[in-house]
């Protein structure tokens, strides 16, 4: 991302240890000035959140400190990547609002220079070709607390070595059969450096190079070499590569590379009640347990876009949880409250009815319509107003209505009056019944024709405002609604051998049929947003809403003041505080 126009960081935007870094250097008149980041995902699957994190923070380095980013595909592992993931990285990246231009790149693109690097290590006396299986690997390499022990290949002859080398290229071996090292020290103190494998043979076509090899670089070796190759200045990656520091260093200063990058780590995001590793998350979408990446469930950027977050609410989260060094578990909740904060300001209000209970107003003519105004945006004037209409016969929300209701219940119950909002005061008279069932399947209630536009000219006042859709107009309409995928807090946690599929929510996707909402939803496109009054905020599903078929999703909830009442209610009977 280039912006050219902008200064060096400044006090705006939020430091952080990263930022800090990088100031100084550039203070220090390191790198010539110059800032580059990228951001590598392997295309192995989709992005989600803690990917979300780590774009902000390498395009918004670059952007803040007048630099550039590169999106490059770390792409060496041929078995699990696909053209299907590059294309969702990228509509995802952009998504987001990043932009890198002209820089993407692959890994796979350097494969010949890559094998040049190896080729050099072994002229060098630095790396060699060995046949230990990997368990004899594993055995050799020792513990933190034992040395390991030199493979009876490593002292091999360079030209040895560079004749087997290539004929693993050539093809000659079977997977497996052997590897190529880098000849480092069996006996270092951190295990990375006791001679990391950085060849092995895997006769596999790859999705973009096909069989133009069978032999791929090691993580380790690619990163840090794709690194330089393009210049980077700063190659920010997450704590678990700390001790693979050692290794990044020690294949350029051996190389002599150009360019050398600083490695900086920070701490990944870890997200209460979500898993964060693709891993897991290939395992969700592949036995079925989720509709796909993006699933509104997932935690993936797609299942966030699908769900109805924007870009600005992520990119306001990643900004708030900031980037440091020791690991920590954010909540859930800060998400959503980031989502609130954005939708509140730019979604307009309407009316939707999820679980509709018939009040047919008796004393309304038969046959007469009215179009009564609705504010479309209480916080936003501008956003103006618009007109729905009201019938003889509407519905209204299913648990607004309590035959014999407690003490805080401010909604509607027989003989009581409450405001319609932008329509009139209504006063139950009657709970129709299912005489089988004892359920209530109609209300029949009086209206106040002096109380048009919810105003009393007498200045008596109602407890509860309660929403409604007029039933002839209403259009029909799933809602989904959905809880946290997982209901334990960490579902990654070690638990007695379970598996962390185990920790499903069940009651995560509740699908109601039958909604009914006000009339100008039925132009919904998807993607639309809206806040449903009193409900929540709502997303017209990019996948099933069509004309004739309207689908939404609840992107999140209001935050619930019955919920509050009720707590605080129990709170006191256990003559405990009353809490917020
Ligand atoms: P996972 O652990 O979920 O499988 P990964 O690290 O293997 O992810 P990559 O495609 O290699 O996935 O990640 C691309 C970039 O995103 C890397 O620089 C990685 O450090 C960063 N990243 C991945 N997960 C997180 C996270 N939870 N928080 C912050 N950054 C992350
Ligand atoms: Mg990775």
């Amino acid at each position: 991302m280039t912006t050219p126009d902008t200064k060096p960081a400044e006090a705006a935007v939020p430091t952080n240890f990263v930022r800090q870094i990088i100031a100084a250097d550039l203070a220090a008149g390191k790198n010539d000035g110059r800032v580059v980041t990228r951001f590598p995902p392997e295309p192995n699957g989709y992005l989600h959140i803690g990917h979300a994190k780590s774009i902000c923070l390498n395009f918004g380095l670059a952007r803040d400190f007048g630099g550039v980013c590169h999106l490059r595909f770390d792409d060496t592992d041929p078995a699990k990547e696909s053209m299907e993931y590059v294309a969702s990285i990228q509509e995802d990246v952009r998504w987001m609002g990043f932009d890198w231009q002209d820089r993407m790149f692959f890994a796979s693109d350097y494969f010949e220079r890559l094998y040049g690097f190896a080729v050099r290590l072994i002229e060098a006396g630095k790396a060699y070709v060995d046949h230990l299986s990997a368990d004899e690997i594993r055995e050799y390499r020792g513990t933190l607390t034992a040395p390991g022990r030199n493979s009876p290949y490593r002292d091999r002859s360079i030209a040895e070595n560079l004749d087997l080398f290539q004929r693993m290229r050539a093809g000659e071996f079977e997977d497996g059969a052997c590897v190529l090292r880098a000849k480092i020290d069996m006996a270092a103190p951190n295990i990375v450096m006791r001679d990391p494998t950085i060849y092995r043979i895997k006769h596999v076509d790859h999705y973009r190079t096909g069989q133009a090899w069978c032999i791929y670089p090691m993580y380790d070796f690619t990163h840090c070499l794709s690194d330089s190759i393009e210049g980077m200045t700063h190659s920010i990656c997450t704590l678990e590569f700390e001790n693979n520091r050692e290794l990044y260093n020690w294949i350029l200063d051996t190389l002599k590379t150009p360019c050398h990058p600083q490695q900086i780590e920070f701490a990944r995001l870890n997200l209460s009640y979500t898993v964060l590793s693709k891993r897991k998350l290939i395992e969700l979408v592949d036995k079925g347990l989720v509709s796909g990446w993006d699933d509104p469930r997932m935690p993936t950027i797609s299942g966030y876009r699908r769900r109805g977050y924007t870009p600005e609410a992520i990119r306001n989260f990643c900004e708030r949880i900031g980037v440091a060094k020791a690991a920590s578990t954010v909540d859930i909740g800060l998400m959503e409250f980031c989502l609130r904060e954005d939708l509140n300001k730019r979604t307009p209000r309407v009316m939707a009815v999820l679980r509709p209970l018939k009040v047919t107003i008796v004393n309304y003519p038969e046959g007469q319509v009215e179009e009564l105004d609705a504010v479309n945006n209480p916080e936003d004037p501008g956003m103006g107003t618009r007109r729905v209409p009201f019938s003889r016969e509407i519905f209204i929300e299913r648990e607004d209505f309590m035959e014999d209701p407690p003490k805080k219940f401010f909604r509607l119950a027989p003989g009581r009056e409450v405001r319609l909002r932008y329509a009139y005061f209504i006063t139950c008279v009657e709970a129709v019944k299912d005489p089988a069932t004892g359920e209530v399947t109609e209300l029949r209630c009086t209206y106040d024709p002096q109380t048009r536009g919810g105003d009393a000219p007498d200045g008596r006042k109602v407890q509860g405002t309660l929403h409604w859709v007029s039933a002839l107009h209403a259009a029909a309409a799933e809602v989904r609604l959905y809880d946290h995928l997982f209901s334990r807090e960490n579902p990654d946690e070690a638990d007695g051998g379970r598996h962390f599929t185990d920790h499903l929510n069940p009651k995560s996707l509740e699908a109601l049929t039958g909604c009914k909402l006000e009339p100008g939803l039925a132009l919904a496109s998807p993607g639309d947003r809206f806040q449903f009054e009193r409900l929540g905020y709502f997303c017209a599903d990019a996948r099933d809403c069509r004309p004739g078929h309207l689908v939404f999703n609840r992107s999140v909830t209001l935050r619930d003041t019955w919920a509050k009442i009720a707590k605080k209610e129990v709170g006191k009977k256990k003559g405990g505080v009353s809490g917020t």
